[in-house]
């Protein structure tokens, strides 16, 4: 008996679409950018000794007025301050720089995800830099084991924890009588003398998380930092998310092996984790068009890479120009009144000296 051939269907294949040229490249974009804010902060950081030279000299060097910008350097100050406006409506006159840097970094992540930490944070470049140098001379990357991984993450939330449970539970009063204390004024002052006459301890620690940050890439940012856990946080309310076309994908892992947060974007569709900084490296490694992109959620909307990197800068420069013209970059502190506060440094109880 003759039997009816079932015909062969042959399984349909994707002709992957290659990936234009113009897309690649965006790691260069945040490199560049990243090079840029280091730049920034390297003179901020300049103008602010020479102020101090002022200060130290009595007036006897050239006149440097202190950078705002160096408030940016003061995040637990900065979050009082907006405590403090959430409470009044009113911005504090301390470090109102900071505040606006705050509110700069705080929209980009509500924007972009937690692009902060990858694109203009100069810890974050540096962390960077550093596992790129450990990656080349061990061969690969060292992932801690997942057992370790886990809570070690969570040391970063239990600090954000710490901080935001001592802040929000002050009252008006002793909220407005830290803000207007002359140790708030010269905290930045503070800072620098804390950085400039490193303790035994303070060298140690920074050497350690140097050391980890070269056999494990973001050591610092992964673990401990308590801006990045805050960031972490407001980017999971982000509405542009990295997702993943599983259609188009050819399972190639290229992407899971690029994160630098070692998400496994392979293997799911849309990224949701507090660990993804938005850093495009996923979607730089992707070779098939229209596979891998930020997206805006519930939309086609992708986001060319280019102009997250176009909208990361042009968000902060506005927010932070925008305090500038409108007068509310400058704090209202003389340098007659810095004067006599350097002279009295020590009354407010600054570690090492
Ligand atoms: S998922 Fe992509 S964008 Fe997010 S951290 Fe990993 S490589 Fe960067
Ligand atoms: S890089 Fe990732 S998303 Fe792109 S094809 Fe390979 S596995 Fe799929």
């Amino acid at each position: 008996m003759e039997t009816a051939e079932i015909p062969k269907i042959k399984p349909r294949r994707i002709k992957p679409k290659i990936v234009r040229n113009e897309r690649k490249g965006v790691q260069t974009w945040r490199f560049w950018i990243q090079t840029g804010f280091v730049a920034l902060c390297f003179w901020i950081g300049v103008e602010f000794y020479l102020f101090l030279q002022y200060l130290d000299s009595g007036g006897a060097t050239a006149l440097v007025n202190r950078p705002p910008g160096v408030e940016g350097f003061l995040p637990i100050s900065s979050l009082m301050s907006w405590f403090y406006f959430a409470l009044t409506g009113t911005i504090h006159s301390a470090h109102p720089a900071g505040f606006f840097i705050f509110l700069a970094i705080v929209a980009i992540s509500l924007l972009f995800g937690k692009t902060f930490c990858s694109w203009l944070c100069p810890i974050g470049f540096l962390s960077e830099m550093i596992a790129e140098v450990g990656e080349k001379v061990l061969g690969r990357r060292l992932k801690m084991p997942r057992w370790l991984d886990y809570p070690l993450r969570s040391l970063k939330y239990l600090l954000l924890a710490f901080f935001a449970v001592s802040i929000f539970t002050m009252s008006l009063a002793a909220l407005k009588a830290f803000l207007d204390s002359e140790y708030n004024i010269v905290a930045d002052i503070k800072m620098y003398h804390w950085f400039a006459n490193l303790s035994g301890v303070g060298l140690g620690v920074i050497a350690f998380l140097l050391v980890a940050s070269f056999f494990y890439r973001g050591f610092w940012c992964r673990y401990l930092c308590p801006y990045g856990a805050l960031l972490g946080v407001t980017s999971l309310l982000s509405p542009n998310k990295i997702k993943r076309n599983p259609v188009s994908c050819i399972d190639c892992g290229l992407c899971a092996k690029a994160c630098p947060s070692n998400i496994k974007v392979d293997k799911v569709q849309t990224v949701l984790s507090d660990e993804c900084h938005t850093c495009m490296s996923c979607v730089d490694a992707c070779p098939v068009a229209d596979t891998l992109d930020l997206t805006l959620v519930g939309t086609k909307k992708r986001w060319q890479p280019r102009w997250v990197a176009i909208g990361i800068v042009v968000l902060f420069m506005s927010i932070t120009g925008a305090a500038m013209v409108s007068g509310y970059w400058q704090n209202q502190v003389t340098m007659e009144q810095y004067q006599q506060l350097n002279k009295n440094l020590e009354r407010f109880g600054h570690p090492g000296m």
